[in-house]
């Protein structure tokens, strides 16, 4: 299998134009599906599936958003910001399928919102307006930051040495109130006794992830909304088996009947409504993977 990223001097030049918020969206939801669609070719032809024809990317610096000419100054003009995990297997662009200069970028464990964050995030919204028009939140499955404060919220004693560290117990801090809420949700679709099941904290983990990129879409969407108005902000999760950009928790590997990026929510109602959502779609997944492995 070849993949080709081909330059033509004499090709023409197709740059993508987003305009608004919704095609912004749409081209972040499709390139996360071109960058699935190559990795699982890839995986397909490890499998032993024949190469088939080469994929070739037209590619230019001036599509990358760099000079065309030696010496040229490119101007910042990302359509869109992103703040994400510092997570090593979450890097936006590429999950995005995107080059350089069409992201505005911030990734912090566990992809909260801190002051220095939103401070950027503001610059970003205040100064590169022309161009960017969706602010998103992108969280991940697996994530270490919301597994130690899942942890730190089942086993108070554990969490002493946690606690001693103050930058590190106030990254927790702030992922608290999405593990609370996510554990909240989980007992009101199963009941209390759901705490005692050995899969609760798999499933705590799981659930936490999206509420908490659900809670800094809504602290992000607040603290720009300030004025009155400002973008659009919306989340979504990077799972790192299906490599898709979701919306809600996968039940039975479908990826496809469902909103891949939400938009934030706008009160504390419209939080519960979602952390509920996830809630019933991560216990269906788990009844679904336990009736797999009876089966
Ligand atoms: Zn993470």
């Amino acid at each position: 299998m070849d993949l080709i990223y081909r330059y033509d001097p004499f090709a023409p030049i197709e740059t993508v134009h987003v305009e608004t918020a919704e095609s912004a969206m749409h081209e972040l939801v499709s390139g996360n599906d071109r960058f699935v669609g190559i990795v699982q070719r890839m995986q397909q032809r490890t499998m032993g599936a024949a190469a088939g024809e080469p994929i070739i990317v037209p590619f230019s610096p001036l599509m990358m958003g760099l000079p065309l000419f030696k010496g040229a100054l490119p101007q910042q003009s990302p359509f869109a910001a992103i703040l994400g995990c510092s997570d090593a297997r979450v890097p936006l662009e590429q999950i995005f399928d995107q080059s350089f200069n069409k992201l505005f970028v911030l990734r912090i464990a566990g992809n909260v919102l801190g002051a220095e964050c939103l401070g950027s995030l503001h610059y970003a919204v205040t100064q590169l307006q022309d161009s960017l028009k969706l602010v998103g939140v992108l969280g991940h499955s697996k994530c270490g930051a919301v597994t130690a404060a899942v942890d730190a919220y089942l086993s108070v004693t554990e969490f002493a040495d946690i606690a001693s560290t103050y930058p590190l117990r106030s990254l927790l801090d702030q992922i608290q109130i999405s593990v609370r809420g996510a554990a909240r949700a989980i007992e009101r679709q199963e009941g209390p006794g759901i705490r005692k099941s050995p899969d609760f904290r798999t499933l705590l983990v799981t659930a936490s992830v999206y509420v908490n990129a659900a809670v800094t879409a809504h602290e992000l969407r607040r603290e720009l909304h300030l004025q009155g108005s400002g973008p659009e902000v919306v989340f979504g999760v990077y799972d790192l088996e299906t490599l898709h950009v979701q919306g809600y928790p996968t039940v039975g590997g479908d990826h496809t009947s469902q909103p891949r990026m939400r938009p934030a929510p706008k009160d504390a109602h419209g939080l519960t409504t979602y952390a509920d959502e996830v809630a019933k779609a991560v216990m269906a997944a788990s009844r679904e993977l336990d009736a797999e492995s009876v089966g």
